[in-house]
């Protein structure tokens, strides 16, 4: 539990609020607002009293998290982070630097307790969700760290972001507000493993960010054997929930297919997962091919290096669109939650 109010998980109109419950007038809400989102330290607020910034030290919770280590590709172009969060646990991020512009990649919660058998975010469980603040932290503290502008942010790391929903839709609005980050939520992309309820109420929000859903087998007993969520919506609920989201957003929904040698990764699958497409979603559709990157202790093999350009060809050839996610950062144990796998297994020294 926080005993201190966490002024970074506040909303613009929250914060106003706020600064009137302490006797403030409103519009200094709004430029507390503004300093936090850009990981301003109370103490270098000056443009406030210097009584308002000792109460705010005092009285309130800054909840951003600190680079612990990072590693930069060979080629310069991916930097991982791992951070720090205010009691010490720590999640990953990663900064891609595109020829389209600079995208982050964050985490939602501290590890994952969705099981996804190829993953090593979810290995170890869920320890806690992470609050509005901590996910903005990550934009911030890799933003002030690269001394790059985030153009486009990625719910992908470590956690379920739909298992962890009013954090991670007040972490958005916050997102979106122009007097704070003021990321356009078109630049943002959430991806689940889907949860079929979350998904229908997202459709909801009145938020345009792309969904994109972790699909990995057109078949229900294949999609269950790697993945224990299937167990509980099956193909046909969880289509219907994307086909709601895009009736809804207008925006077309993105699938992940992670390929995994001798489980899905075959030509039935992929004509397999045309049809399926075709026909619950029509035209409304995008599929990312990811190759595996290897777990250790999962068991499961990567594809050979070419399989995953021969899966998109079959895929386009059926009119099914779809790209092949670039390999970015192997070396830097970019795939979800490999760093702070690493670090577990280390026996947390750090
Ligand atoms: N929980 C969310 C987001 C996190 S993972 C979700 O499941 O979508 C982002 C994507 O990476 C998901 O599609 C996930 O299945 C995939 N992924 C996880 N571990 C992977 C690995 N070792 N290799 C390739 N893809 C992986």
């Amino acid at each position: 539990m926080m005993e201190k109010p966490d002024l970074l998980s506040f909303t613009r109109e929250q914060l106003r609020d706020y600064a009137v419950s302490i006797g403030e007038k409103p519009y200094r809400g709004d430029q507390i607002f503004s300093f936090l989102s850009r990981g301003v330290r109370y103490e270098d607020m000056t443009s406030l009293s210097l009584a308002l910034r000792e109460k705010l030290e005092a009285e309130t919770e800054f909840r951003l998290p600190t680079v612990l280590t990072k590693k930069r590709s060979r080629d310069g172009l991916t930097e991982k982070y791992l951070l720090s969060l205010i009691d010490g646990e720590c999640v990953e991020c990663v900064l891609m630097r595109h020829d389209y512009g600079t995208s982050l990649c964050i985490s939602s919660q501290v590890g994952c307790r969705m099981g996804c058998r190829f993953c090593a975010s979810t290995l170890a469980g869920k320890v806690r969700d992470l609050y509005p603040s901590e996910m903005l932290g990550q934009i911030i503290a890799a933003g002030n760290d690269s001394g790059e502008r985030i153009d486009k942010l990625v719910l992908m790391g470590i956690g379920e972001p739909l298992d962890n929903y009013d954090n991670v839709v007040k972490f958005l609005r916050i997102l979106n507000d122009k007097d704070g980050i003021g990321l356009g939520l078109r630049n943002v992309s959430l991806s689940t493993c889907g949860i079929v309820p979350g998904i229908e109420k997202l459709a909801g929000e009145g938020l345009p960010v792309t969904l994109s859903v972790s699909l990995h087998a057109y078949r229900d007993d294949v999609r269950r054997k790697i993945m224990p969520i299937a167990k509980k919506y099956p193909l046909d609920e969880l289509l219907a929930a994307c086909r709601l989201y895009f009736d809804r957003t207008g925006r077309r929904v993105s699938f992940e297919y992670t390929l995994i040698a001798g489980e899905n990764d075959s030509r039935e699958d992929a004509k397999g997962l045309c049809r399926l497409l075709r026909e619950k979603m029509g035209v409304a559709s995008h599929v990312n091919l990811i190759p595996l990157n290897r777990v250790e202790e999962t068991g499961f093999s990567a594809p050979a290096p070419e399989a995953a350009e021969r899966f998109a060809a079959i895929l386009r050839s059926e009119g099914q669109n779809a790209t092949v996610r670039r390999s970015m950062g192997a070396d830097v144990d970019a795939a979800c939650g490999q760093l702070r796998r690493s670090l577990q297994n280390k026996g947390k020294e750090l």
